[in-house]
């Protein structure tokens, strides 16, 4: 499960990044996690690393 902290700018080279459209911006960073595989390529291309894993 991925959330997205407080750092987050709503630049939305995350939103661009994800191949399975699971992240959408509206002001900020939003994560489906129904939808969202945990590849991890969405944290690569987030300039301030607000994009963390809560591991279950
Ligand atoms: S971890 Fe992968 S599937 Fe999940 S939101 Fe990021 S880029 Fe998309
Ligand atoms: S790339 Fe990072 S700062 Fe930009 S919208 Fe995504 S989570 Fe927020």
């Amino acid at each position: 499960m991925l959330y997205i902290t407080e750092s987050c700018v709503g630049c939305a080279q995350c939103m661009f990044a994800c191949r399975k459209g699971a992240i959408e911006v509206e002001g900020k960073a939003i994560i489906d996690n129904d939808v969202c595989s945990e590849c991890m390529r969405c944290r690569d291309y987030c300039p301030l690393d607000a994009i963390r894993i809560v591991s279950e």
